[in-house]
């Protein structure tokens, strides 16, 4: 699954070569890519023949074309999703599955996908949540037009309407752990598992902590710091691809150089040299440094 940096890395792609541009032809090469627009593939044909890239956009994981008929081509990446935008003349992958070719006879966009568990899907645009990140009693202001599967969704701590301390009070209202409040995509989108273990290592914040026992400053910091991070994963992975090929997979590096805890098992802390320690987590690991962030007492049931 690939992390907020590397889908907005993908988006400053697509806004380099694919917005602006007239879609000629739309082909669907496999079923299952298209599974998520229920009205089937030829109605994917017709909403996107003829019809302008008019915005590439994203929010938290989330990333979509809006065309210029008020819908947006929605791109689910699932675990092995791609969009390249490859010369006419390179030959179809071996897992092409949606291929768009432009009027201008340029770079095609192509969805290849191993797995298919991703897919495109063309979606109405409606309003998101407001930038409160959708907690109760917050202030209803400046919505943006969204795919409507993306309604739901906050907005991450990157966006520039991201309002953090509507988010820390929401937050603190939630009877849960700060981990799972983190990836809570309706609370704050975009902090993936590796971004939520070192955004709370950076903020000496034990991810069970139950939601409640965090204050404001220790909350508004660790939001913070998944912010900075990202930022850092990005400045690295923004350049990793070239002018024509767009990889949602394209490794930046960041991850064997920079991480200070997440996949770190037994590896002295860079703070303090204790060992740093793997817990389980909801199917996937959680690993936090004993000393710097003391699991609670008593930790959220
Ligand atoms: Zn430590």
């Amino acid at each position: 699954m690939p992390e907020l940096p590397e889908v907005e890395v993908v988006r400053r792609g697509l806004a380099e070569h694919v917005v602006g541009r007239k879609v000629a032809a739309a082909e669907v090469l496999h079923l299952r890519a298209v599974r998520r627009h229920l009205a089937g593939p030829a109605d994917v044909i017709g909403r996107l023949t003829g019809r302008t890239l008019t915005a590439a956009r994203r929010r938290g994981k989330y990333l979509w074309l809006e065309l210029d008929s008020d819908e947006a081509l929605l791109a689910h990446l699932g675990m092995s999703g791609q969009l390249l935008v490859c010369d006419p003349a390179t030959p179809p992958q071996k897992h092409l599955r949606v291929l768009l070719s432009f009027a201008d006879g340029g770079p095609q966009l192509r969805f290849v996908d191993q797995r298919t568990f991703g897919g495109v899907s063309v979606e109405p645009l409606v309003e998101g949540v407001p930038a409160t990140g959708g907690g109760a009693g917050g202030v209803a202001t400046r919505t943006e037009l969204v795919p409507a599967p993306v309604a739901h969704i906050a907005r991450d701590p990157m966006d520039p309407a991201f309002d953090a301390a509507a988010v820390v009070r929401a937050l603190r209202a939630r009877r849960t752990a700060v981990k799972r409040a983190l990836l809570d995509q309706s609370l704050v989108s975009g902090i993936g598992n590796i971004y939520a273990d070192e955004a709370l290592w950076l903020a000496k914040l034990h991810g069970n902590r139950p939601t409640a026992s965090v204050t404001r400053k220790a909350g508004l910091e660790v939001l913070a710091k998944a912010s900075e991070v990202m930022a850092a994963a990005l400045e690295q992975g923004g350049t990793s691809f070239d002018a024509l090929y767009v990889n949602v997979n394209g490794n930046s590096g960041y991850f064997e150089r920079s991480l200070n805890v997440y996949g770190q098992e037994d590896r002295p802390c860079r703070r303090c040299g204790t060992p740093i320690v793997r817990e389980p987590f909801m199917n996937r690991s959680s690993y936090s440094c004993p000393r710097c962030q003391p699991p609670p007492r008593t930790p959220h049931p």
